[in-house]
């Protein structure tokens, strides 16, 4: 292809159209509609975006899709090429195109993922923050990271669920064994991508190709096994690949979203190997671990962000670090399109979704728990339990109080949730923390501390 007869806004719209289908209004809105495709050149389309952000999210979350698209559209393998416009805001940069400044033409995919290894070169240890929840995995991986092949962990499996940082710390330790030794082979992939180049290399008669690929590997990643799950063929070859290496004293590194004694649908043979090594769990981080890997990441991209932001996000989005840093990632796209510093209010503004859900979805009793538990630190069975220590008393009382406010609900159905307590003690506590409140204005500013924050 030397020239593609079409205009970049027009393709770009061809394929945002695609785009519309698949991804929800708010994520169009909030990462498609700030986008200007504003050359075809060499072989590339070129999007300018508003800021690095945009491009890291992009590219991470719709590179591959978006390449499809270009591809469907135009017959070509088109490349994506980001232009980060500074110092002028969007939308004046739509009216005059030709004053736009441009900085760090960057190519899709090229900083920050290794061609060979596949890793991706952000995931290190260095940013990897400790909690006490992943602790003993990171430990292991580093273990096995500066002694390649020589500790007793092989293979060496991480399991834990969806978003808490197994792709980061095993890409961790590749990352961090070509540092130490850079002819050191490292292979990074998923068992689904093994499947499909399994898959493949059966229909192309070309299984020898494939044994190579991953045999002669130093350090072999494989990512999220559970998908290996019912394909019995998959598991068979995955079997041999890993025998061939144990035996020559390769380190392998694997990860899975349940222990594997839940594994069902994996051949036992293959499952006593995935056992023989060391297993070691990543569970959810504390609210404190969270606030520090908010930090940490915004740290990383040089931004400084108000620490009490940072709270608001780690209290909010509970769900995984990757919603998390999903939310800030959002807020610093927000701030850098309405050219604002991130304070409280812009947060507010920005996240109104994120943050909102957990309002639309109203809460109930054992949201109040959950989110009550979190904010003092005290385990939610420790709240609803019958301890009388004087802080847990505190905290069973104030989660009363604010399921009575709050949801509204009966003094008995409280009293049922809060571990079959009789209604007379849930007037007791909403009486008391009344009264501490009326008394004391350093509590009541406490308890509503508290209650903004269950709230949001
Ligand atoms: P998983 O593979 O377990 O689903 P990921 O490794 O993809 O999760 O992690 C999701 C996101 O959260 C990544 O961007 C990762 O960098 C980040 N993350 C997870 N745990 C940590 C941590 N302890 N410190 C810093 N970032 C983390
Ligand atoms: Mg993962």
């Amino acid at each position: 292809m030397d020239k593609i007869e079409i205009k970049p806004s027009e393709l770009w719209i061809s394929v945002t159209s695609k785009i519309k289908t698949m991804v929800t209004e708010q994520a169009y809105a909030t990462w498609f509609e700030p986008i200007k495709a504003v050359a075809i050149e060499n072989h590339s389309l070129t999007l300018e975006v508003p800021s690095k952000f945009y491009y890291e999210w992009i590219d991470s979350h719709y590179g591959t899709i978006l390449l499809e698209k270009l591809k469907e559209i135009t017959g070509e393998n088109l490349k994506i090429r980001y232009s980060v416009v500074v110092g002028e805001p969007i939308i004046k940069s739509r009216q005059s195109s030709s004053i736009v400044e441009k900085q760090n033409l960057l190519n899709a995919s090229n900083e920050y993922y290794d061609s060979g290894s596949k890793l991706n070169k952000r995931y290190t240890f260095e940013n990897f923050v400790e909690g006490a929840n992943n602790q003993l995995a990171k430990a292991a991986s580093i273990s096995v990271a500066e002694a390649l092949g020589e500790t007793s962990f092989n293979p060496l499996l991480i399991y834990g669920g969806v978003g808490l940082g197994k792709t980061h710390l095993i890409q961790a330790v590749g990352n961090q064994v070509i540092k130490n030794k850079s002819i050191t082979k490292v292979h990074y992939t998923t068992s689904e991508k093994f499947t499909l180049d399994f898959i493949s290399a059966i229909q192309k008669n070309n299984s020898s190709k494939f044994s190579e690929k991953y045999r002669n590997a130093d350090l072999l990643l494989v990512d999220d096994i559970q998908f290996l799950q019912k394909k019995e063929q998959t598991q068979e070859q995955f079997f041999h690949t890993f025998n061939d290496l144990y035996q020559r004293g390769k380190q392998i590194i694997l990860t899975t979203d349940r222990h594997p004694s839940e594994l069902n649908g994996l051949k036992d043979r293959l499952l006593s190997r995935f056992q023989s090594g060391l297993i070691v769990d990543i569970q959810a981080p504390s609210l404190e671990t969270r606030i520090a890997i908010l930090q940490k990441k915004a740290e990383d991209d040089g931004l400084s962000i108000p620490y009490e932001i940072t709270e608001l996000i780690a209290t909010n989005v509970r769900g995984n670090i990757r919603e998390m840093e999903g939310a800030l990632i959002k807020l610093f796209a927000y701030s850098s399109l309405s050219h604002s510093d991130i304070n409280m209010t812009l947060a507010k503004k920005a996240l109104h979704e994120t943050l909102g859900r957990s309002q639309t979805k109203k809460l109930t009793i054992d949201d109040i728990i959950y989110s009550v538990s979190d904010i003092v630190e005290i385990s939610q069975k420790k709240i609803i339990g019958r301890g009388r220590k004087m802080e847990v008393v505190s905290a069973r009382q104030i989660a009363m109080y604010l399921s009575r406010e709050i949801v509204g609900a009966s003094l008995e159905n409280i009293g049922l949730h809060f571990g079959g307590r009789d209604h007379s003690t849930v007037i007791h506590a909403c009486k008391s923390i009344k009264l501490k409140m009326k008394q004391k204005p350093d509590f009541k500013e406490y308890i509503n501390s508290i209650r903004s924050k269950v709230e949001i």
